[in-house]
């Protein structure tokens, strides 16, 4: 019988981050993924800030492509900020999970492709974890001490089948690779744009990412909850062509791929962080942010924080992972709690005009200023922007109050 110190099930950022921690440290590591390779499920946009590569370690070899600028483009209005620096990348998704599995084999792991979780059951030696090779459909038994679930929005360890679930926030998202012209790609190139409001995705969002020299990741995703005010939304497809058409315009396309994925959110971060030797990270424990739909960073994060609490225990200076939910929830739960009620103002209750306004405030922003309230969650510095727009409106108001009452005495 194979025996592991950790066995990690899903190759996703969360597990080939957390599997390539723990192989470089020293420990004996499975890495186990349903699909056979990377290409299958390539369906993150994987937009991210700069920091990312430096944060997690990544290598150039990853990114698809740099961006210095961003675009928000809603039914009415249009802003563009944009810096002199790079402000940030596009990850080629399926690069990023194939470096950080080739990484765990580098340091002396194992990687299973096309394998995939059944069940354990944890026993005095450890835990029997039950893995089928979905291409021979044969069974494999591993004995391991911990045991993760990386899984994502599946929860395939912590939500087994069969186990109350609790409700689940679920959001959709579709995207093509498609081959555009020259002149397409170069006025979409280095720039993140998104499409907001009720024409061009009422629910969510659309968004265009540059992915290297003439392939664009044009997508859409929606929060698959009632909206207040508008009733009918069309397929995802519809509003991908229409932005294709009506915004993209290019001469010439051709779509190679696409792929799409649901995310399943659990709100006041109330999912299972773990279970006896079982302990979860990334998408299982709800990292993905809400409000954009961002969670390659917060997914690794976890990783890193895991990896703490998983290496204490192997090295037997703990005896369960008490404290990872609090401290995970001492990282994410108030902002994550902020995104929870903007998204749902701006995606399931917002009138069109709401993110018109949106663009007002950040209008008088720098690019930098806006990464930090897209990508860190700092709303505050929307609120300045905000007292900025509120000023502007007095200002101009007190200037036609005044020409008024000029007028009006002929002053
Ligand atoms: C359309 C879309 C666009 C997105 N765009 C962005 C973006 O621009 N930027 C960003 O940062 N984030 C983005 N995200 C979110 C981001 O991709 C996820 O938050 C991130 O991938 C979570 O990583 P994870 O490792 O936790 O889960 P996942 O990436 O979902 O990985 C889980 C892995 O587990 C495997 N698995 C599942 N069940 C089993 C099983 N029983 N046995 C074996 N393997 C199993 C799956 O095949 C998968 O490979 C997007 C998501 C979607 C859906």
């Amino acid at each position: 019988m194979n025996t592991f110190d950790l066995v990690v099930i899903g190759a996703g950022p969360a597990g080939g981050h957390c599997a390539r921690l723990l192989a470089k440290i020293g420990h004996k590591v499975l890495l186990v993924e349903r699909y056979k390779d990377f290409n299958r499920n390539s369906f993150s946009s994987a937009g991210t800030p700069l920091a990312t590569l430096k944060q997690f370690n990544l290598p150039n070899e990853v990114v698809g492509s740099f961006w210095n600028r961003l675009v928000i483009v809603t039914s009415n209005k249009q802003g563009v900020w944009e810096s002199d620096a790079n402000q940030g990348c596009v990850l080629d998704f399926t690069k990023l999970r194939e470096f950080l599995a080739n990484e765990v084999k580098a340091n002396g792991g194992e990687v299973w492709m096309g394998s995939r979780y059944v069940d354990h059951c944890e026993q005095s030696n450890g835990i029997l974890v039950t893995i089928k090779n979905n291409l021979t459909n044969e069974s494999i038994k591993v004995v391991s001490r911990v045991l993760v679930d990386a899984t994502g929005a599946n929860r395939a360890i912590t939500c087994r089948k069969g186990k109350p679930r609790s409700k689940l926030t679920t959001g959709t998202g579709v995207e093509y690779l498609v081959r555009v012209n020259d002149e397409a790609y170069d006025r979409n190139a280095k720039a993140l744009t998104f499409l907001l409001g009720h024409k061009w995705m009422p629910k969510g969002y659309s968004w265009i990412f540059p992915m290297g020299k003439n392939h664009l990741k044009i997508g859409a995703g929606i929060w698959n909850e009632e909206h207040k005010l508008v009733k009918e939304v069309k397929p995802l497809k519809y509003y991908i062509e229409l932005l294709l058409k009506e915004y993209v315009k290019p001469d010439d396309y051709e779509i190679l791929d696409i792929h799409g994925e649901t995310l399943r959110y659990s709100r006041g971060l109330q999912d299972t962080y773990t279970q006896g030797k079982a302990i979860a990270i990334g998408d299982t424990v709800s990292t993905v942010n809400l409000l954009g739909g961002e969670g390659i960073r917060q997914a690794m994060s976890s990783s890193q924080i895991a990896t703490k609490y998983i290496d204490q225990f192997l090295k037997g200076d703990r005896l369960d992972f008490n404290g990872y939910r609090e401290e995970m929830h001492s990282i994410f739960l108030t902002k994550w709690k902020m995104s929870e009620s903007l998204s749902s103002r701006v995606y399931i209750e917002g009138a069109d005009t709401l993110v018109d306004k949106v663009v007002s405030y950040l209008k008088p922003m720098k690019l930098e200023d806006i990464v930090r309230v897209l990508f860190y969650y700092e709303f505050d510095k929307v609120s300045k922007g905000l007292g900025n727009y509120i000023w502007r409106k007095l200002t101009s108001k007190l200037r036609s109050l005044v020409s008024l009452i000029s007028n009006l005495f002929k002053i």
